[in-house]
């Protein structure tokens, strides 16, 4: 048995899941919480599931004001409630692993410096993560700790599907396609090959659909293509992202509008989506209450869906064809509505949707002719916690 600290560090918040893995590879949740609003008013909530203490949420104010300290209360909690030897090690979700690290790896110094240089290509994200691995290494020294990507599992991508047209110099400096949302589809991958073996090994489409969302084409459960890029930008239309849109956009809010760089930015990542296109929310449920009477909202809900059907085409073709298609993260794996347009939209692929197992929550959806389609809850912490404890095990044989 072996306790994993699982660790998410995002902008104001650093999310953590206490995670047992056993010999045999089974996880089971012991607790998980996070500390939000980091430097403004901060606060904890944990939720235990041991059976010592069931559901136990706890809240206190401002007490971080960066993201050690909210390190340090995570630590200090694990450490008071089951003591900190019997962490085995901690694994954190890093955004960005570049062309080089394809694989979790376990964080050296060496490490450490090599994810820092790739800053630049996710400045709005591996920043964090490295605060939380930096503090980490300050706070418990000895503890190993594994940096798991979400970019490793898109690096059976082939050239092709990676490459953008631009001369080989610019290529050079590593502005590719990337890809990310890696450990959802990873742990989709060991899902279906666990559970539909068969449907595994064919060609699979899966939806992550939550605030940020992508498509994952695999083939034999590996990503051939994504529509995630550059950066988690591109690609699907999102809760606040614009996913992809011509560039020559930017020219013209730069020159005509005189926008700067960071203002497009924030344009871009934080006020467009849902929320731009409606003005109303980000969030799927706000949306399916306002659409009744508000035209806003049907506008962002209908131009959501149809950039998942046309970006779905366009990843269906590459797969040359369909057998499954996987529904997962916040949206996916609770808005059936929004399935039900999905998969009428995908019809001429020959899918059919069984409208009972759609509303009654089941695996799967789709009638008994025509290519499969499943809904099944992604777990990153799970998939955090798996390949760190597999990597420790590793280093010590
Ligand atoms: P995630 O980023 O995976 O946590 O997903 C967040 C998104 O899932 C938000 O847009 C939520 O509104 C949406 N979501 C969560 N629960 C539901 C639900 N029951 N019905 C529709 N959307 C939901």
């Amino acid at each position: 048995m072996k306790l994993v600290l699982v660790l998410n560090a995002g902008s104001s918040s650093v999310k953590f899941a206490l995670i047992d893995v056993d010999h045999y590879g089974n996880e089971q949740d012991i607790a998980r919480g996070a500390v939000d609003g980091i430097g403004q008013t901060s606060r904890w909530n944990v939720h235990r599931s041991d059976g010592v203490m069931n559901s136990e949420t706890t809240i206190k104010d401002g007490i971080a004001s960066n993201h050690k300290e909210a390190l340090s209360h995570i630590v200090t909690w694990i450490d008071k409630n089951y003591g900190l030897t019997s962490l085995a090690g901690a694994g954190h979700r890093v955004v960005h692993g570049g062309a080089h690290f394809t694989k979790p790896v376990r964080l050296t110094a060496e490490n450490i410096e090599a994810l820092r240089k790739l800053v630049p290509l996710a400045p709005l994200h591996q920043p964090h993560n490295l605060a939380a691995i930096d503090s980490l290494t300050d706070l418990a020294p000895t503890l190993p700790q594994i940096a798991c990507f979400d970019t490793a599992f898109h690096s059976t991508i082939p050239d092709v599907g990676r490459e953008f047209a631009l001369p080989r110099s610019i290529t050079a400096l590593g502005v590719k396609r990337y890809g990310f949302h890696g450990l959802s589809y990873s742990y989709i991958a060991n899902e279906l090959a666990n559970k539909n073996p068969e449907l595994s090994k064919g060609r699979v489409l899966v939806a992550h659909l939550g605030n940020g969302a992508s498509l994952c084409a695999m083939k034999e459960g590996k990503s051939i293509a994504t529509t995630m890029g550059f950066s988690a930008l591109d690609g699907l239309m999102m809760g606040t992202r614009t996913g992809s849109i011509d560039p020559a956009v930017i020219f013209y809010l730069m020159r005509d509008q005189g926008m700067s760089a960071d203002d497009i930015e924030t344009l871009f990542y934080q006020k467009s989506g849902l929320l731009g296109v409606s003005g109303i929310s980000n969030d799927m449920r706000t949306l399916r209450e306002a659409a009744h009477n508000n035209r806003h909202a049907r506008e962002a809900l209908e131009l959501f869906t149809y950039r998942i059907i046309r970006d779905a085409g366009a990843m269906i073709a590459v797969l040359g064809g369909i057998d499954a298609l996987v529904f997962t993260a916040g949206i996916g794996e609770n808005d059936r509505q929004l399935r039900a347009d999905l998969i009428r939209g995908l019809s001429f692929m020959g899918f059919a949707l069984d409208e009972a197992a759609n509303a009654g929550k089941k695996r799967k959806i789709s009638g008994e002719v025509g290519p499969v389609a499943l809904v099944i809850p992604t777990n990153e912490e799970v998939m955090i916690a798996r390949e760190t404890a597999m990597l420790i095990d590793c280093k010590h044989k």
